[in-house]
């Protein structure tokens, strides 16, 4: 998502007449896209917001901003008005599209400081597609699913739909103009449609996409599990273009902690949900995102989320160590875990998610795969990487006139999560 909120940025600043720059030395703009999901990811922003310092001293025309979600926590914008004086500009979550207006004003040497939850349009945008052959496509914004852990649902706001017809529209374009896998966007894809008219539904969307024609993968994120139907699992498997890959976050394996997270669901629950899914799409690949240390995680706790991983085996796992977030109801819980215990656990949970990717990697060598090639591994020499229809990542021998195209990869072997493979038929 944050990658896709800098595609917009870049659109407004091209149509402005700006253009990329390596080097911050170089710039007149530097846009600082924040997330404050995790403690650690604003501590680095504000460590680069000063370093600003100094290049403005050597450029006084440098128009420094900050956006995103952090900019949008309480309290953030007037922080930096205090500490900060050489940033020009802070926009929140809601208000992007007024980066152009914001630019103006920084250009005549007046701030401008706008964190109000106003909604745009994706249509506002120009936008700037810095992925192809993939593209992200927002669907709908904000949350309110209130997860105790959780700041999204104060910095985003709460849920939205964009109209059918606007995604429609949108996605027509980019298969019009040559993307070939389109990613959908929302912090609960799942929910899509609630607020909209007529009981358009995420399923129904994905079945309006599914039938375009045209060689194109679809892929989205995120599902919460405790919204992912049956009909969306069976839009899925009508339709060849929609990727067997979902990404579900489970968060916990324990119940109690579920509870505690306010996910609405249960571990029996969960593994109901995956077996659903594997009864009707049996080659899937699914990833998910967990968390360690939330207050009052007990060892047994922590054993269920091992135990869980192990059972379900995810094809990939993004883990990361609970991250008090002032605000939510977690951050006044008591029991709040030791960060040694966290550490401990951070690296448990990394060696049991590892040796299942591992295991599942070798059950891939030896058979064929459709793959997008996506882009260069730069790493090595003549190599490019794509993914597979579940989600696995490829790298294989071609050259970038490649990109874009699809082609059979056999897999050679496995280094754990990467796969390497070589390419036995082009399309
Ligand atoms: N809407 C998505 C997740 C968005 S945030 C969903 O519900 O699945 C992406 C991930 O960051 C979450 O799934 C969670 O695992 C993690 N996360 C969110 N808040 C966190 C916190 N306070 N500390 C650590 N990880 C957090
Ligand atoms: Fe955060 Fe929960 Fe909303 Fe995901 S569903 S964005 S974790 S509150």
């Amino acid at each position: 998502m944050n990658i896709h909120d800098s595609e917009k940025i870049a659109g407004i600043l091209e149509s402005m007449g700006y253009a990329p720059c390596d080097k911050s030395e170089e710039a007149d703009v530097v846009v600082f896209n924040t997330c404050c999901i995790r403690e650690t990811a604003e501590q680095k922003i504000y460590g680069h917001i000063g370093a600003l310092k100094k290049l403005k001293r050597a450029n006084p025309d440098l128009i420094a901003v900050v956006c995103g979600c952090m900019s949008q926590q309480d309290g953030v914008a007037e922080k930096i008005r205090a500490s900060y004086p050489f940033v020009d500009i802070v926009l929140g979550t809601s208000n992007l599209n007024l980066l152009g207006d914001a630019i103006l004003s920084a250009q005549k040497k007046k701030k401008y400081f706008n964190v109000d939850f106003t909604r745009y349009r994706e249509e506002d945008f120009v936008q700037s597609r810095t992925s192809y052959p993939n593209a992200w496509v927002n669907i709908n914004f904000g949350c309110n699913n209130f997860c105790t852990y959780c700041i999204v649902p104060y910095v985003r706001g709460r849920e939205r739909s964009r109209p059918l017809d606007d995604v429609m529209t949108e996605v027509r374009q980019l298969l019009a103009d040559g993307y070939r896998e389109i990613t959908l966007l929302g912090q609960n894809v799942n929910s899509y449609g609630h607020d909209l008219d007529g009981g358009v539904t995420f399923a129904t969307l994905l079945h309006a996409i599914g039938g375009l024609s045209g060689k194109f993968r679809l892929r989205f994120m995120t599902n919460h599990p405790k919204d992912l139907s049956r009909d969306v699992i069976d839009a899925i498997a009508a339709h060849p273009n929609i990727c067997h890959n979902i990404h579900l976050p489970v968060q916990s394996g324990s119940t109690e902690i579920l509870r505690r997270m306010n996910r609405r669901y249960t571990r029996d629950g969960y593994f109901a949900l995956i077996d659903m899914i594997r009864a009707s799409l049996p080659d899937v690949g699914i990833s998910t995102d967990i968390m360690v240390g939330f207050p009052g995680e007990t060892e047994e706790d922590f054993c269920d989320t091992l135990d869980l991983v192990r059972r379900v085996k995810f094809s990939s796992a993004f883990c990361f160590v609970y991250s008090r977030r002032k605000g939510t109801p977690a951050y006044s819980m008591e029991d709040q875990v030791p960060p040694t215990v966290k550490k401990d656990r951070i690296t448990r949970l990394l060696a049991c998610q590892n040796a299942v990717t591992k295991e599942i990697s070798q059950t891939m060598i030896g058979k064929n795969y459709e793959v997008l090639v996506e882009g260069a591994n730069f790493r090595y020499k003549n190599t490019m990487c794509g993914r597979t229809d579940g989600g696995r990542l490829v790298n294989f021998k071609c050259d970038e006139s490649q990109i874009g195209n699809f082609v059979t990869v056999n897999i050679e072997r496995a280094s754990s999560a990467t796969l390497w493979g070589v390419i036995t038929e082009e399309k």
